[in-house]
């Protein structure tokens, strides 16, 4: 094999590192395309990010960071749209890919394709190019279909495409074990092709904050006991759970004339736009609605979209950071609120199950529950020190667990694994001798 640098396709038509996350398709795949991409560029790997062109300002190509380029490619509309209506654009996408390729006369050693649209163009380019493809779905079909029934607005042929990716592509990557267990069993994948890496955080962008100062620049009184949601405003999230839950602990602080009641707040960060407004981001103003039927509307504090560098204020604001999905293939912003020292409660599914450890960095409840959500409140509320030690427990196992340049280490291997067995025999002895990946696995957990 020749000692030149590998260059690796991700694929990712929705999820661009150019995109301000926090709206409703920008989140934790835009994050993990990010910081998997400039963590294997650091590595020595050329990658190029290949997404959908949302605008006709955006340059092609984009020097985005140090051996990481993203490509936007012309697949239909020079807008956004929501991803759902962009299936029918995926031939375009592929061939303009191919288009781009051709004029710019690129070689790809490997193709790591993200989310099943992307994993469709994928296959089709394997049988083009003969490279091998690694996959990550982000998210499934049938876990979103069970859980949000009709309100599931995926195209019909998303399940049937994606049962043709797991059949087709090289290697399955799962982000925790209930991936892992979605894939196998949900969807009759090979075990052998299942890898499990967990995504992570960057502890340097969300690290803790003393409260005070949080709370100085967020706006909120020093002295409020702050339970805080961060992250997209979708229904699935089920912010409703936690402003019931929120109006439960209020009221059992009433009944009790514990007089804390008057000092619960409920601070809700992310939406469509900087400001937060029902209009642009419905959510917002289905949350203001219950929370008036509720009486307790002046207990909620909306923040818009905020960008990732000044999140650690938000969660730092928090005493506690809640999350309460009713599913969550992975879930990114658990991880955040405990990288910046706070206890999570979330609700006990998916990868939250995998983040969160019960009684120690926080609590996991049943979705769908607010009654346990105000019990598990109502617990915090009266034992600062709790949220003490568990947000430091929480800092603990984020640093020991989950960093994103383990995340990367271990894909590069699936990588090397899979780019050695194409080799021959002498290239295999020979790339074995001086292997270009330095594996050094030291945590326990993989
Ligand atoms: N996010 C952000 N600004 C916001 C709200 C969220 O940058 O105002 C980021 C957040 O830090 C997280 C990502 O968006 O990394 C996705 O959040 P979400 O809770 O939706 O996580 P997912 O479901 O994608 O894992």
């Amino acid at each position: 094999m020749d000692r030149r640098i590998q260059r690796i396709a991700f694929l990712s038509e929705h999820a661009s590192p150019l995109a301000l996350r926090g709206g409703a398709d920008a989140g934790g795949q835009n994050v993990y395309v990010s910081e998997v991409s400039s963590q294997l560029a650091s590595f020595g790997y050329q990658v190029d990010i290949f997404t959908r062109r949302d605008a006709a300002a955006i340059p092609e190509i984009v020097d985005w960071a140090p051996g990481v380029r993203v490509i936007s490619v012309i697949a239909g509309p020079l807008d956004t749209l929501p991803k759902d209506l962009l299936w029918p654009y995926m031939p375009a996408f592929r061939d303009n890919i191919l288009h781009i390729i051709d004029r710019e006369q690129s070689s790809y050693d490997l193709i790591h394709s993200n989310f099943w649209m992307s994993g469709w163009v994928a296959i089709e380019l394997k049988q083009r190019l003969g490279i091998p493809v690694v996959h990550i779905f982000h998210a499934m079909g049938k876990t979103k279909q069970r859980n949000q029934g009709d309100m599931d607005s995926s195209p019909g042929e998303r399940i049937a495409v994606e049962t043709q990716i797991i059949q087709s592509v090289d290697r399955l990557l799962a982000q925790c074990p209930s991936e892992e267990q979605e894939l196998i069993e949900d969807y009759g994948a090979d075990p052998q092709k299942v890898i499990v890496i967990p995504s992570a955080v960057n502890t340097e962008i969300f690290h803790p904050v003393e409260r005070a100062e949080a709370r100085s620049v967020v706006g909120l009184d020093p002295s409020a006991f702050v339970v805080a949601y961060v992250g997209r405003l979708l229904p699935r999230k089920d912010i409703r759970n936690v402003v019931r839950g929120v109006a439960q602990l209020i009221a059992t602080c009433e009944a009790r004339q514990a007089g804390s009641a008057a000092r619960i707040k409920l601070l809700i960060v992310g939406g469509e736009t900087v400001e937060p407004d029902p209009v642009v981001t419905p959510e917002i103003g289905v949350l203001q609605k219950l929370a008036a039927e509720l009486g307790i509307s002046e207990h909620l504090h909306f923040i818009g979209k905020r960008q990732q560098d000044v999140l650690c204020y938000y969660y730092g604001a928090g005493d506690v950071v809640v999350t309460t999905p009713w599913y969550e293939p992975f879930g990114l912003t658990p991880l955040e609120g405990m990288a910046c020292g706070r206890p999570v409660i979330g609700s006990a599914v998916g990868g939250i199950t995998y983040t969160v450890v019960d009684n120690k960095t926080g609590f996991l409840i049943p979705p769908k529950n607010p009654a346990a959500l105000a019990q598990r409140l109502q617990q915090l509320l009266q034992a600062p020190e709790l949220c003490l030690s568990m947000g430091q427990t929480a800092r603990q196992r984020v640093e020991q667990s989950f960093s994103w340049s383990t995340t990367a280490l271990h894909t590069a291997i699936v990588y090397a694994d899979l780019l050695i067995s194409s080799l021959s025999e002498s290239e295999q002895q020979s790339e074995l001798r001086s292997p270009r990946v330095a594996v050094a696995v030291s945590d326990p957990e993989y």
